[in-house]
């Protein structure tokens, strides 16, 4: 017997300990090593029931994702499911840490299930492009019911053990360690002679939504009802509506015919790229094995939008933080913020009252810059001016300990230049956050010429631990994510002198994925930040500056490249802008025409593509796939069509070469001639993809 499974014995009960760390993933070997041990269970007299329980933190967490998408290796985990159900003898999950996707499809199978205090449990296939495959789709819905199986396969979400057990899912929670609680378990249900039903077999739940007069329609149109709908969304959807309308057999073939289709196809793959894409982007092969400094305390310079929003990550992780503004006046408006949002989220209910008190409790204002003395990491996020930003430096090097690592949020500014500032340019780093930051969970690690190992590793570690996705990346203008937002920007502008409109355009980008269009974004942000911006560099942007000159800012002002009715977000058409546009393409001598939908995603994507590959051979990124994980988490791409790099790789590199030719002789902009690697892999027949873990 394989030693993923060790087949124990505690008298006439047989334990099947599942040993495959770090999260226990049902891979081949494990499917397997569960198969022999449960022939074993079968062929001996001795032994009256099983316990199926995991030694490490975690019950199965889940399938081993490296086997998706290529062909299944028998045995699947349904022939797992199956050896139990047939077994003849009762078998019982006993779990702990998190039950999820396979891992609860296994549990599903045994005819008992219980798990310790505190267990999460849930199938999470939909985050991955795919539903369930091995029964989840029908035992659910059979032991919880319809609708909390459909919430719980359609989100993705989990649900903690007191949940699981008022719902039917589990039959017992315990306090402890599982592989004593299962056998205590299983001698009670030998004791009681209960009768084993396996889930597949149990209608009560189903008939009683059947009789109940609830419509399955109903239920779904939650999860319908805005924009578009993926694919796992929608085979999510029709796999439980089968336990609903067909015999428990055939539906289960048909889940599994469902799961092997999206397994293979263009959104499974993307996200699938996401998922392995962001594990590998906090990876930095010089820095492997450097232990940052443990940050017990954090200090943050300015209470401002993007202060507030990261001391409250700090406050969220448990981590005290000392936030510190120039004067009373702001930090107390900067605090009030803080506290407002957590307000908000009680009274949304998504925060219950004593937590909000606990992590308000967390943050502590100061206008005293000595306040930093105590900090493992300072964070500056004040007004993005050089010369401020060297002051706040100069200060933190006199004021902070020897050890402590000094961060910058700066969107554009050098990172090199404001380490020069301090005495020891090794322990700074840019942390670059992005707005909401309580909310938004990429996070830019900027490594400068001269940041030490341990101030990198610090960085990344801590990013991790208060919930983000850190990227390290180098310095350059606007580093990956806002270098390549500033071509999106450029060319969104130059389809409007050609004859597109904002909403248009904006719709075009809706319908490729992302949750707003380019000009409505901009409405949202506040067009004067990059007006002032532009102002500052001698760069133009004939119809957003024209907007700005009139006053008209965005939301903010009510008015921008939409009309925004009082109290409400909802981007209203402006004939003013149309016309405006119209003008000033006159008065340019452009000729405006009708531009389609595909060349405005094209003229928009395609550049930012080429200014990827450009990042790459400057190395400013390791990897393809980390400027993906960059616009997925930080800028709304969508994750099913797995990042700018991906999408462009699907499309094939030689396609959007030839796109980006034409687009250099139409427009005269010569960046948009393809960049020397995007020419080479495009004229190799290769995609960005063939160069993810290793440097272009
Ligand atoms: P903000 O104007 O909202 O806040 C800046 C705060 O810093 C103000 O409250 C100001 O009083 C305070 N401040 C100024 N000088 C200070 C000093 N010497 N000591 C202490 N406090 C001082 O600006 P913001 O939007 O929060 O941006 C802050 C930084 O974050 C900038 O570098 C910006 O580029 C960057 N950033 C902003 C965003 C965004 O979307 N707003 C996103 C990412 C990064």
């Amino acid at each position: 017997m394989s030693q993923v499974v060790e087949l124990r014995r505690d008298g006439n009960i047989a334990v099947l300990v599942i040993e495959n760390p770090p999260v226990n993933a049902l891979s081949n070997a494990v499917r397997s090593a569960l198969i022999d041990a449960l022939a074993r269970v079968k062929d001996d007299a001795s032994v009256e029931a099983a316990v199926i329980a995991c030694a490490g933190r975690t019950y199965v967490a889940g399938a081993d994702i490296t086997e998706f998408g290529k062909p299944p290796q028998r045995p699947v985990t349904n022939d797992v499911i199956a050896a139990i159900e047939t077994l003849g003898k009762p078998v019982i999950a006993a779990m702990h840490g998190t039950a999820l996707g396979g891992g609860l499809e296994v549990a599903l199978g045994c005819h008992f299930r219980i798990a310790a205090q505190g267990t999460r449990l849930g199938q999470p296939e939909i985050k991955l492009g795919i539903i369930p495959g091995a029964g989840g789709t029908q035992r659910l819905p059979r032991l919880i019911g319809i609708e909390k199986a459909l919430a719980i396969i359609v989100t993705g979400d989990p649900i903690m053990a007191k949940e699981a057990l008022d719902l039917g899912l589990i039959d017992e929670m315990f306090d402890g360690e599982p592989i004593a609680a299962g056998v205590t378990f299983a001698r009670k249900i030998l004791a009681d002679k209960r009768a084993l039903c396996p889930a597949r077999d149990r209608d009560e739940k189903i008939a009683a939504f059947k009789s109940s007069g609830a419509k399955y329609d109903d239920l779904a149109a939650k999860y319908v009802k805005r924009g578009r709908v993926l694919d796992a969304t929608a085979a999510a959807i029709e796999a439980v509506r089968w336990a609903l309308e067909l015999p428990v057999g055939e539906a289960l073939q048909r889940e599994r015919e469902k799961f092997l289709a999206l397994v293979v196809g263009d959104q499974a793959r993307a996200q699938r790229h996401i998922f392995f894409a962001e594990r590998e982007a906090a990876k930095v092969p010089d820095i492997a094995g450097v232990k940052g400094r443990e940050v017990k305390a954090a200090a943050i310079i300015g209470a401002g939008t993007m202060g507030g929003g990261i001391a409250m990550s700090f406050a969220n992780a448990g981590i005290p933080v000392t936030v510190i503004e120039t004067t009373q006046d702001a930090l107390t408006r900067g605090l009030g913020t803080i506290a407002k949002n957590y307000k908000s989220a009680v009274s949304r209910g998504s925060l219950k009252p004593e937590e909000a008190d606990r992590r308000i409790g967390l943050i502590k204002g100061e206008t005293d810059f000595g306040a930093v003395a105590g900090a493992d990491l300072v964070i500056e996020a004040v007004f993005e001016e050089m010369e401020v930003k060297n002051k706040v430096f100069g200060d933190l090097d006199r004021l902070t300990g020897p050890d402590a690592v000094l961060a910058t949020n700066t969107s554009y500014l050098d990172v090199d230049a404001i380490s020069r500032a301090t005495r020891r340019p090794e322990s700074v780093v840019g942390m670059h956050f992005f707005s909401p930051a309580n909310i938004m969970r990429l996070l830019e690690v900027v490594r400068s010429e001269k940041t030490s190992p341990a101030a990198l590793a610090t960085a990344v570690a801590i990013g991790r631990k208060i919930g983000k996705v850190p990227v390290v990346v180098g310095v350059c203008h606007g580093f990956v994510g806002n270098r390549m937002h500033r071509l999106r920007s450029v060319e969104a502008e130059r389809l409007l002198l050609e004859g597109a409109l904002p909403r248009q355009v904006d719709a075009a980008m809706t319908e490729f994925g992302f949750p707003m269009g380019p000009f409505a974004a901009s409405d949202l942000a506040g067009l004067d930040i990059s007006w002032r911006m532009r102002k500052a560099q001698g760069a133009r942007a004939e119809i957003a500056d024209r907007l700005c000159e009139m006053g008209r800012f965005g939301q903010k002002t009510k008015r921008g490249f939409y009309l925004y009715e009082e109290g409400s977000r909802e981007a209203k058409v402006d004939p003013e802008v149309e016309q405006l546009i119209v003008d000033t393409a006159g008065q340019l001598g452009v000729t405006r025409r009708q531009i389609d939908a595909k060349e405005i995603v094209e003229r928009i994507l395609f550049p930012m593509v080429n200014e990827g590959a450009r990042i790459l051979e400057e190395k400013i990124a390791q990897r393809p796939g980390d400027i993906d994980v960059i616009w997925v988490y930080g800028y709304g791409f969508p994750a099913w069509r797995g990042g700018p790099m991906h999408t462009a790789d699907g499309l094939g590199l030689a396609y959007v070469r030839d796109r980006l030719t034409d687009f250099a002789r139409t427009t005269g902009d010569q960046r948009h001639a393809p960049a020397p690697l995007l020419a080479r892999l495009a004229a190799e027949g290769k995609g960005f993809g063939s160069l993810d873990g290793k440097q272009a």
